[in-house]
């Protein structure tokens, strides 16, 4: 079986998440008692925050690169971004190693080619909803189109990731305030929403919706179970 690496962190919140779904992903291959190998290297999110904010992007992404680098040389097979956001600084990280990089946007967009869905709704942080890194890649790569809530939608939505999901807040609130916004989307012809920031599945799930959910999580977890236990 093939070790895992983890750049998380960002938030700790969503990367307990993946520790969890890798292991149970695993024991569901293999049965019994196995478990997932993993090698984490978890950052201060408070840095990296810091950074997204004033908008030192290769700063960031040095930061990255040394945590790839250190799961690399500790013997990681290949390695997670565990946010979709720090995407943005992918490419910088796939130069720094020598072992490959799965990408949180390639795990998605190849599951939602594999459910037949042209048009997606994609909530996230306003660097993901708004700039091209990720939305660019899933038209480029999978041939689908993106929408995005409006900007107070946007807004909120990316609020509410650093004000409360990333601080371990689960609100009631915001709750409902998603699942306005994704009736919205969807009225706007998305055929399904990526949950396209990595606490959003703390927040909603799929049993209060009718509209397909696509959690980055679980989608990038399963894909990289199938990569360790192939
Ligand atoms: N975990 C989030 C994401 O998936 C947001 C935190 C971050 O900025 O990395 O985008």
């Amino acid at each position: 079986m093939k070790t895992i690496g983890i750049i998380g962190g960002m938030s700790w919140e969503s990367t307990a998440e993946y520790y969890k779904q890798l292991n149970e992903g695993v024991k569901q291959y293999k049965g019994g008692l196995h478990s997932a190998k993993i090698i984490l290297n978890s950052v201060d999110f408070a840095e990296v925050e810091a950074l997204q904010r004033s908008g030192e992007w290769d700063k960031s992404a040095v930061l990255l690169c040394d945590a790839a680098q250190s799961v690399e040389r500790a013997g990681a097979d290949f390695v997670l971004i565990a946010t979709n956001t720090m995407h943005k600084v992918a490419e910088q990280v796939e130069e720094a190693i020598s072992i490959p990089l799965l990408h949180i946007a390639d795990a998605t967009g190849a599951e939602l080619v594999r459910q037949g869905i042209t048009k997606v709704g994609l909530l996230g942080t306003a660097f993901t909803m708004e700039q091209g890194f990720y939305k660019q890649r899933l038209t480029d790569k999978f041939g689908i189109e993106v929408i995005v809530p409006n900007g107070v939608q946007r807004k909120l939505v990316h609020d509410v990731i650093y004000n409360e999901l990333c601080m371990g807040v689960i609100s009631r609130r915001s709750e409902d305030d998603f699942h306005t916004i994704i009736r919205e989307l969807a009225m706007n012809g998305a055929q399904g929403v990526i949950l396209g920031c990595t606490e959003i599945g703390l927040l909603v799930s799929q049993d209060e919706t009718e509209i397909s959910l696509f959690d980055t999580v679980e989608i990038h977890a399963h894909t990289a179970v199938k990569e360790a236990v192939s």
